[in-house]
């Protein structure tokens, strides 16, 4: 049995000090975040797009995916075994890891790059990640959700199998994260939308076209691009 999320709020590498308020506070300056949340269900193409943001907007690209991935192959990780067990079975790892792996990494790129604007992606997926993140770490400005149908994610995640060496990118392991996301994470979103923090694009057609309605979003959110398109 892999650790539970009550076995690891006693770990003592998750162990970060108690803080009464979050470590930054929204914004661009000295001590201060600029978070968007990115979700979409599995294939949606938040990767894609990310990278599009991060040349024009001059964001932080930070996909908990990746990071937990980066952490499994870590050598020495003690929880590279309870990564991969989740991942493989399309459930979210304990929320202390994922969002311990995001603060370290936000932390690093302020101080290394001098860069505050964050695009998390595949963050948060599940109801008690989000709370977590938005007391302890940084209140998000807005989630860029995108939307289009099960049969589209699901042939580009074939596709992307095809290559991608992703040990979840298989009909097994798809059809078990689909299911996580409608029962875990759509929660989420829905409770940002009820507060009005949610900007929904329909990521249905070409990777071009979906961009041409992010930007609009970016605009309407007052975040402008920083070179010349
Ligand atoms: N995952 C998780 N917590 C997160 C984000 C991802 O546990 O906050 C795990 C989960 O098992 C998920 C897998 O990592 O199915 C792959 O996530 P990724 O974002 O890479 O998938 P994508 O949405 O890009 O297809
Ligand atoms: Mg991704």
């Amino acid at each position: 049995m892999p650790p539970t999320g009550e076995d690891l709020q006693n770990h003592p590498q998750l162990q970060a000090p108690k803080r009464d308020k979050p470590l930054f506070s929204p914004g661009t300056g000295e001590g201060q975040a600029l978070v968007i949340f990115v979700l979409g269900g599995p294939g949606a193409g938040k990767g894609t797009q990310c990278a599009s943001l991060v040349r024009d907007y001059g964001f932080a690209h930070l996909s908990a995916g990746d990071l937990l991935r980066e952490e499994q192959d870590r050598p020495g990780s003690e929880f590279g075994d309870m990564i991969k067990s989740y991942i493989k079975e399309g459930q979210i790892v304990p929320m202390e890891v994922t969002i311990q792996l995001l603060e370290n990494a936000m932390g690093r790129i302020i101080e290394e790059k001098g860069e505050h604007k964050f695009l998390i992606d595949g963050f948060p997926r599940k109801m008690d990640q989000a709370l977590g993140f938005e007391e302890k770490v940084v209140k998000s400005r807005f989630t860029l959700f995108f939307e289009t149908s099960e049969e589209v994610m699901r042939e580009r995640l074939l596709k992307r199998g095809e290559t991608s060496g992703r040990a979840d990118d298989n009909e097994e392991s798809i059809k078990k994260r689909f299911r996580t996301f409608v029962e875990t994470s759509m929660p989420v979103v829905e409770t940002f939308e009820k507060e009005g923090r949610v900007e929904r694009v329909d990521a249905t057609k070409s990777a071009e076209e979906v961009y041409g309605l992010v930007k609009k979003v970016m605009e309407k959110e007052g975040i402008e691009p920083v070179k010349k398109q």
